[in-house]
């Protein structure tokens, strides 16, 4: 089979198509960062507009380089098996784009629609680097609009085990980075001054992690960190951006890995994977890896390429879901809420 997918769950409007193998036939991101980055954050109404725009594009240039990548003339909405698509959670605004365009596409191509999970994309991207990884496996899910624990029991069986009660941690790297003036997105910039700084500079505060829990909480460490920058500018003393960047990512990691470890004690689970955008993080791989390979554990981490939002993701988890012939029905919405435990 040939499964089209399409993301608009956010601020990248992407199409990717996957082969019966898994293999990534073509993989196509285009990125409105630039638009929304002058407001410090995505603008929902911006966002819709722009996959409106992009959509038809991006869609045309993920068929003609996967005709090129399987040696075909070219590839047609009929030559494809399924048209699949994200459908929550996320912006509805911008969902609601990916998903018009998928169901006129597959009516019109007549081949059957698949709904995706984006935080079930963002498990499978683990598969992008390493085909061989199967679960069971305990999944750190970072990113712009959640932070979790899930204990990955299979390939669709998921179980929450605790998520954070305020704050996502790309959330609080997006604001930090707001408040020192860095502009959008923070993660990416805060990781580059945070490698010339003093981790150990300033102690923030490492909020939950010994709650006993696995839960987290994300709010108090922004707050703590715009008091202090606050506190220096009054105090007349020039802010030492590297120290403080490197200072809150080591109390973002810290809680991280403490309770990643909780995790696999409590399952039992050999496997730690990463999700979501903040998997991009130098500073959380180099020590999820130290604590893996101290704990005998094998950790799998998605590409670079692969962290952030991305199609192929959602084309991996399309596959499998073609293979169960779990399709939708043409009538489903767009939803801004859902949990990866809830049944399809
Ligand atoms: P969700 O997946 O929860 O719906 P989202 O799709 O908006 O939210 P992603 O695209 O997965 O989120 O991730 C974006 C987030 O990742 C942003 O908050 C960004 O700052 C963060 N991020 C990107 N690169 C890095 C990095 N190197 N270090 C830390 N954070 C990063
Ligand atoms: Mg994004
Ligand atoms: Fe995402």
């Amino acid at each position: 089979p040939l499964i089209l997918a399409i993301e608009s769950s956010c601020d990248e409007t992407a199409a990717a198509i996957v082969d019966g193998e898994g293999a990534l036939a073509s993989d196509v991101v285009a990125s409105q960062i630039d638009f929304h980055a002058r407001f410090g954050g995505v603008v929902p109404e911006i966002a819709s507009r722009k996959h409106i725009e992009a959509i038809c594009g991006v869609c045309d240039e993920c068929l003609e380089v996967a005709a090129k990548n399987l040696g075909m003339k070219s590839l047609r909405w009929r030559d494809l098996s399924a048209v699949a698509v994200t459908y929550a959670p996320g912006l509805v605004g911008a969902l609601v784009v990916g998903v018009a365009f998928a169901k006129g596409a597959a009516w019109a191509a007549d081949v059957p629609l698949i709904g995706v999970n984006h935080l079930e994309g963002h498990l499978y991207a683990n598969r992008i680097g390493c085909p061989d990884f199967t679960p069971p496996a305990v999944v750190s899910l970072v990113s712009g609009g959640n932070t979790m624990l899930v204990h990955m029991k299979g390939w669709g069986d998921y179980e929450t085990l605790g998520t954070t009660i305020d704050d996502a941690v790309g959330e609080a790297f997006d604001k930090v980075a707001k408040a020192l003036g860095l502009g959008y997105p923070g993660g990416p910039v805060i990781s580059r001054y945070g490698v010339k700084g003093d981790p150990r500079a300033i102690a923030f505060p490492r909020a939950m992690m010994h709650s006993g829990d696995l839960r987290f909480s994300l709010s108090g460490l922004k707050t703590a960190v715009v008091t202090y920058i606050n506190g220096e500018r009054e105090a007349g003393r020039e802010l030492n951006v590297p120290d403080i960047c490197a200072s809150f990512e080591a109390a973002v990691v810290d809680v991280q890995v403490t309770k990643a470890k909780r995790a696999l004690d409590m399952t039992g689970a050999r496997t730690l994977c990463v999700g979501g955008g903040v998997a991009a993080n130098p500073v959380l791989r180099a020590s999820y890896e130290k604590m893996c390979s101290k704990a005998g554990v094998r950790l799998v981490l998605p590409p670079l390429s692969a962290c952030g939002d991305n199609a192929g993701m959602i084309a991996l988890v399309a596959l499998d879901r073609f293979r169960q012939k779990k399709f939708f029905s043409f009538d489903f919405d767009a939803k801004a809420h859902v949990n990866l435990d809830e049944p399809y």
